[in-house]
């Protein structure tokens, strides 16, 4: 049979009604969810108080903590009968966070996630390798069920294994990759290391998620590859993927409001920001049955981008991620994104994309920042002086950026860990020793 192109799913609106489709949504939240009905009661609130936006601010919010409490079925709103499937987010600190799908969370998730990857530009035409873990993990699963949805040829790979992840890539003429950045860059060295050209891969389109993509980052994976990078955003406690995605003006992620409505808060007043700030994106699924949540605060930094976008579409957009409050480091009274240090280090064509920062703490306090640094083959040197010099210079660009010198630790080429899913960059040390 021939593949029909899924038209419907490449267009995504607004809903006709977003206080309608609120209203909706706190009622059904009120009225199945035991948790929401126990937060409404506290709130002294009742489901009719909500009759649009503005009074929707008065609902409180959802935090991660609410969500470990509730582990692991505290939040379902339906009986365990009509849950479907479980998935789970990867709970490094304390106990992960569950989330469970009806049969019609299932239907809109997949149709959200066909929207994200038909508006990058995928087609039924496309061969589509997941490289993202299948398992608990939102992002498999959610990129199979929405690219299929889409009419795509999926290659279910899954993470790990790379040599062999690269040979049938190369078989099954793979057009579309969908994985980490982190793990598009680990592919484009393995190959070469296994003396492939990876453009001679054809691929056409990465679908990347689960961790922010630096300008510098998308400029190496597409030049490596040849092909053209976008981002889609999303996490479980939410739903997953299928969130925000990128258009191919690649000038931030259209947020499907149709399916979900999005807020950005100051994260320490609460208040909140008008499009344009930046602040503590909040989002509220509107379609959830299984475990609905609402007000969600994602402690992900971002801001919303009402201004039309040259594609046409007209839901909003929303900014790339600058970090997630989680892994903010504050160091001697100093704010640090991660994100903050690969841009310098990015500047610098003798390190690798691969760095890791070291957190040396004294009883739970940050004490000093190391960041190890990964030479490349061709900026590495026998020379004790070049080297000396060369970290000289990135501790000085590190200063004058954070307004504080961390360590610098120059490490051999291809010496630090690689990964297959979101990269770990970040490593805790306690030593009762310092200062
Ligand atoms: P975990 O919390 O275990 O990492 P998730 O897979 O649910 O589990 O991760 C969701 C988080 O990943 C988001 O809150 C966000 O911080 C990050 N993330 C996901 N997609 C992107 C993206 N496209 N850009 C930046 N960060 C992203
Ligand atoms: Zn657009």
């Amino acid at each position: 049979m021939q593949k029909k192109h899924l038209s419907a799913v490449e267009r995504s609106a607004k809903p006709l009604d977003p206080a309608g489709s609120l209203k909706e949504t706190v009622s059904y939240a009120f009225k199945n969810s035991p948790f929401y009905r126990r937060a409404f009661e506290r709130a002294g609130l009742k489901p009719e108080d909500i009759r649009d936006a503005e009074s929707f601010s008065r609902v409180p919010f959802t935090t991660k903590n609410d969500l470990r409490e509730a582990y692991p079925y505290g939040m379902a709103a339906v009986p365990l009968n009509d849950i479907l499937r479980i998935h789970a987010s990867s709970g490094t600190t304390g106990k992960p966070i569950v989330t469970g799908y009806t049969r019609h969370d299932l239907e809109n998730w997949s149709e959200a996630v066909a929207r994200i990857c038909a508006m990058a530009g995928v087609t039924s035409a496309d061969i589509a390798q997941i490289s993202f873990g299948y398992g608990l993990f939102t992002g498999g699963f959610g990129l199979h069920y929405g690219l299929e949805k889409l009419g795509a040829t999926v290659v279910p790979f899954s993470s790990g294994n790379t040599e062999r992840q690269l040979s049938l890539m190369q078989d099954f003429k793979t057009n579309v990759l969908v994985s980490t950045p982190s793990f598009a860059i680990y592919m484009a060295e393995t190959a070469r290391d296994l003396g492939y050209d990876p453009l001679d891969f054809k691929l056409k389109i990465g679908l990347f998620g689960g961790e922010p993509i630096s300008e510098a980052m998308r400029e190496d994976i597409e030049k490596q590859w040849g092909l053209k990078a976008t981002t889609n955003y999303g996490l479980t406690e939410v739903v997953g993927p299928g969130i925000s995605g990128e258009c191919p003006e690649i000038k931030g992620m259209h947020i499907l409001e149709e399916f979900y409505y999005p807020e950005i808060i100051d994260p320490q007043s609460e208040e909140i920001l008008p499009d344009g700030s930046t602040g503590e994106l909040v989002l509220t699924p509107l379609f959830k049955e299984g475990f609905p949540v609402l007000r969600y605060r994602t402690g992900d930094i971002t801001r919303l981008i009402a201004e039309p976008c040259a594609c046409g579409r007209t839901n909003r957009r929303m900014d790339y991620i600058t970090g997630r409050s989680d892994d903010m480091i504050i160091i001697k009274g100093v704010n640090i994104f991660p994100s903050q240090i690969e841009e310098v280090l990015a500047g610098f064509s003798e390190v690798s994309p691969h760095y890791k920062l070291v957190l040396h703490k004294k009883k739970g306090s940050i004490k000093d920042l190391e960041v190890q640094v990964e030479l490349t083959q061709s900026g590495f040197s026998d020379r004790f002086r070049e080297l000396e010099a060369l970290e000289s210079r990135i501790r000085q660009s590190l200063r004058s950026t954070l307004s504080m010198a961390p360590r610098i630790k120059l490490m051999e080429p291809k010496s630090l860990e690689r990964t297959t899913g979101k990269a770990k960059r970040i490593i805790e040390s306690e030593d009762q020793s310092l200062e």
